[in-house]
Order: C-alpha cells, then sequence, then structure tokens
C-alpha cells in the first residue's frame, strides 16, 4: 500500500483567474508534477472534490466572484478535502492578508510576482509534508502482521459510518469473527505457524468484506471485526456463514480442535438502525460480542445472531 503512496507522481491544483499565470506555473511545474488547473473558485472545490485528490493546491487570492480566502474556507470546511495542503500565491502582500491566509489553513503564502525556484522548492517540501503525513496514517492504521486494518481504523470508521447510517436512516451490521481453540494450534504447531494462520484467515476474511463500504480489521489476538454498512440481518447472516465455510475450505489442518480437522471460526453477528436515541456503539459491540459467545457455547464453528 505504501508503494503506491510513494511511487505516484504528486498532484497538484493551479487555481489563477489570469491565464499567463497559470502557463507559467504550470509549464514549470507540469514537468515533475501531475498539474490540474482552475480559473476559478467553483472550479477548484470541484476538482478538489473529485475521486483523485489533489495532493496540493495553489490558489490565487483575488478573483472574481468567489475569492481564494473563501475557497480556502470550503476545503478546511469539508472532511473530504480538509487535509489537502493550500499554499496562497497572492499580489496582497500586506502582513494582515498573509495572516489571514493562516488563518484559514493555508500551509504557506507566496507572493505575487512570484520566483518559480522559490515556487517549486515549497511545493516540493509541502508535497513531501505531505506525502509523509499520509504514510504515517496508513501505519498508524494497519495491523502489521495480517496487514489488514487495525483496531484503531475499525473504531475511527465505526464512528463515520454509525453517523452516516443515523443520517441516511440505514441499517448496520457487524460480524465478529474468532478463531477456535486458537491457543491449542499454537501449542500444537508453534506461535510461528500461529502467525500464518491469522494471516490466512485474515486474508479470507478480507478477500470477503470487499463490497463497496464494507471493512475487515483485526479487532484482537486472534479476533477479527467486519463491519457492514447498508447491511441488514440477513444478509449479514449471510455474509458471516460465507466467512465461516471460506476459512473451513482452507483446510488448514488444526490437530487439537475438537469441532472440525480444520481451523474453524465462530461468528458473531449484530444489526441495528442507529438512530440518535436507540442505542450506543459500545453496546453495538456489545451485542456482537455477545452473539459471539453464544456461537461458542452452542458448539463453535458456526454463525450467531
Ligand atoms: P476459543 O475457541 O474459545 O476461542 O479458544 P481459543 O484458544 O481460541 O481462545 P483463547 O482466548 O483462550 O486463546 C487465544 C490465543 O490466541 C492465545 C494467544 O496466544 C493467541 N494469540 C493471540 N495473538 C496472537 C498472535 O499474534 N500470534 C499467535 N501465534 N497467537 C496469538
Ligand atoms: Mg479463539
Ligand atoms: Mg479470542
Amino acid at each position: 500500500m505504501s508503494a503506491t503512496i510513494q511511487d505516484k507522481k504528486g498532484v497538484i491544483l493551479i487555481v489563477d483567474d489570469t491565464p499567463i499565470n497559470i502557463q507559467i506555473l504550470s509549464k514549470t511545474l507540469s514537468k515533475e508534477y501531475d498539474v490540474r488547473i482552475a480559473t476559478n473558485g467553483k472550479k477548484a472545490l470541484e476538482i478538489a472534490n473529485a475521486e483523485d485528490k489533489p495532493d496540493l493546491i495553489l490558489l490565487d487570492v483575488m478573483m472574481p466572484e468567489m475569492d481564494g480566502y473563501e475557497v480556502c474556507k470550503e476545503l478546511k470546511e469539508n472532511t473530504l478535502t480538509a487535509d489537502i495542503p493550500v499554499i496562497f500565491v497572492s499580489a496582497k502582500s500586506e502582513v494582515e492578508d498573509e495572516a489571514k491566509g493562516f488563518s484559514l489553513g493555508g500551509v504557506d503564502y507566496i507572493a505575487k510576482p512570484f520566483h518559480l525556484v522559490i515556487v517549486k522548492a515549497r511545493v516540493q517540501t509541502h508535497l513531501r509534508l505531505r506525502k509523509q503525513a499520509k504514510l504515517l496514517e496508513e501505519y498508524a492504521f494497519l495491523d502489521p502482521l495480517t496487514q489488514i486494518s487495525n483496531r484503531r481504523k475499525f473504531d475511527a470508521q465505526l464512528g463515520v459510518e454509525w453517523g452516516r447510517a443515523i443520517r441516511s436512516k440505514t441499517p448496520i451490521s457487524l460480524c465478529m469473527v474468532d478463531i477456535d481453540y486458537f491457543k491449542l494450534y499454537n501449542d500444537a504447531l508453534g506461535h510461528g505457524e500461529g502467525d500464518v494462520c491469522l494471516q490466512q484467515v485474515a486474508t479470507t476474511i478480507h478477500k470477503h468484506s470487499a463490497r463497496g463500504g464494507e471493512l475487515a480489521a483485526r479487532y484482537g489476538g486472534e479476533e477479527f471485526m467486519i463491519m457492514l454498512p447498508n447491511c441488514d440481518a440477513q444478509e449479514a447472516y449471510q455474509s458471516a456463514k460465507n466467512i465461516r465455510q471460506a476459512v473451513e475450505s482452507l483446510e488448514m489442518p488444526h490437530p487439537s480442535s475438537s469441532v472440525s480437522p480444520f481451523v474453524s471460526v465462530s461468528v458473531g453477528c449484530a444489526s441495528v438502525y442507529p438512530s440518535e436515541s436507540a442505542i450506543s456503539v459500545k453496546e453495538f459491540i456489545k451485542l456482537t460480542d455477545d452473539a459471539l459467545y453464544r456461537a461458542k457455547e452452542s458448539g463453535r464453528n458456526r454463525v450467531a445472531t
């Protein structure tokens, strides 16, 4: 995952209502970067909100209709674009103008007429910082052993999807997956083999959670969580059954399991239509955990709701 961030050419959005400024900047920057251009604020916001977002925005201040300050304010108020660094490029070079740019969330301020070497150097610096921040975020959300999302990512994402489900009045489901008799597996085959088993199970769960918005995460030692937004109880139950089946079909021999010759999992499912007044996220997770407990108690290698 990190390789993609490192290898990809930086995408820079240049926003200026004066064509000559755009020409000069894009001629120089397009040698090293993937350059997009906008001649007004509205277009700039459109490009910033597109799927393939810019990594950096060079933003003119004085533009008709919507000025650079307003554009920056809108970018920073939108969670989808708030992280994109904005460098103001402006002929307004009073201290107050610059200060206003910083107070609105700009990371830098370049005075016009600009010197290309300075623009290039500052662009390079902020792109490097941006790349580092993205990499750090990626690592902070990744489980090192299994290379799938970790609990921190799961908790953050569940918060986001919970809010979305309340607003859109849609259901959300969770599946908690726990490997059966995993302690005995480690005891029989060694911790190294146990790690390999965790990786295989994680990959399988991840593959079966590829629908839009779904997220599989390693939640604890040999416990995984799958979040299924916009998914009701019946669909979640079916997904859980598929996952249970897929893990057993890996046919990883488990010498000490009394429920299967192979590594198996138990799965607990819960579904809810979240609302402000109904249960909390914490209670929702508890419901899922209770369901998993029932799957274990009633014999393991099965799904319970
Ligand atoms: P149950 O069927 O009731 O879930 O039994 P269990 O043995 O799977 O559950 P228990 O919670 O008793 O044991 C979990 C084991 O998972 C104990 C621990 O050593 C192992 N484990 C946790 N994290 C890792 C890991 O990163 N690598 C390996 N190899 N083992 C781990
Ligand atoms: Mg277990
Ligand atoms: Mg466990």
